[in-house]
């Protein structure tokens, strides 16, 4: 489902994303980086990965637009086995890639896929945070790896349908503006171990019908439904909301008002939850601090209990 829809159907559209600021500067990054027919990016591919091979002039820039995410990942699919066959440097600009996730397919837009004259495909990232002395941000890089591994495990799908497979490299390039400038500088980014880890991942996932098959009979969540049938819908399902819900899921604004008003200790976090063991409301936390409920030989307990004693004691010397 689009949870981004279901969000705003439920009236806690999600603030899900990069500023309007960081996505115009973005699309301004981009749109430099590939004028001129991908000149500069191919260049960078050229020398960052593959400086033996002829240098790409004259690169191919195939059309990839067709109606619908599936129309796309299929034009997509022909224009990398015809440049592959072509042994040309081309440039894919946006292309479509479909990867099977859980039994069904994810379609995913990498920024580009340059395909090398011997036939080998490279997945480009291209990001607006800066690379400074030729280094950027270790966890930015790490979350352009992991984003770059998951379309090479789709490009990898796709070159197996392909007769002969065409090699999908596993160093992706990472174009970022040079110091504090807009001129474009890249780094060769091995994404081996993230694609190994995505890989392992997507194969332990619960595929979806089993999902499904644990679903509330008939629930739905359309999100034309009327507002008050879709709450109860998406209340009929668990949801443990914790604060790293804000920056992966569009639904977390609504589970974070439903989880404060059930008073819920997720919501201060894991590590907060995991140091109160049995104790998920707040007000069971408040009640066992008190000392009105909970076994005195639980350290949650008796952590709690030394903790309201040394406050009392702390607001009783501040009122002296
Ligand atoms: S609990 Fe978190 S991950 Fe699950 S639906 Fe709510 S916001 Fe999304």
């Amino acid at each position: 489902m689009d949870k981004g829809a279901l969000a705003s159907a439920l009236g806690a559209p999600s603030a899900f994303g990069q500023s309007q600021f960081a996505f115009v500067r973005g699309n301004a990054f981009e749109a430099r980086v590939k004028a001129d027919g991908g000149a500069e990016l191919l260049r960078l591919v050229h020398e960052r990965l593959d400086p033996g091979a002829a240098p790409p002039a004259d690169a191919r820039v195939p059309e990839l637009t067709a109606t619908g995410p599936r129309g796309r990942a299929a034009r997509t699919e022909l224009a990398l086995g015809e440049a592959s066959a072509a042994g040309a440097w081309t440039l894919l600009d946006h292309p479509m890639l479909a990867l099977d996730v859980a039994g069904s397919p994810a379609f995913l837009e990498p920024d580009a896929v340059v395909v090398h004259p011997d036939g080998s495909w490279t997945v480009v990232e291209i990001k607006s945070f800066p690379m400074l002395d030729g280094s950027a941000d270790p966890a930015k890089v790490g979350a352009a790896a992991r984003q770059a591994a998951v379309y090479v495990l789709a490009l990898e799908e796709l070159a197996a349908r392909l007769d002969p497979v065409p090699p999908v490299r596993h160093r992706a390039l990472l174009v970022c503006p040079k110091d504090f400038s807009n001129l474009p500088t890249a780094s060769a980014v091995d994404v081996r171990k993230q694609r190994a880890v995505t890989s392992r991942q997507l194969a332990r996932l619960t595929r979806i019908e089993e999902i499904a098959d644990a679903l509330p009979e008939g629930v739905c969540f359309a999100p034309d439904l009327p507002a008050e049938e879709l709450t109860a819908a998406v209340e009929s399902v668990p949801a443990a909301y914790a604060p790293e819900c804000l920056s992966a899921c569009e639904l977390a604004f609504h589970c974070r008002a439903r989880s404060r008003a059930d008073g819920a200790v997720t919501a201060l976090g894991r590590p907060v939850r995991a140091e109160l063991g049995g104790l998920t409301t707040v007000a069971d936390v408040l009640a066992a601090a008190r000392g009105e409920t909970g076994d005195p030989a639980d350290p949650a307990v008796a952590a709690l209990r030394r903790a309201a004693a040394l406050r009392a004691e702390a607001l009783e010397a501040a009122c002296r």
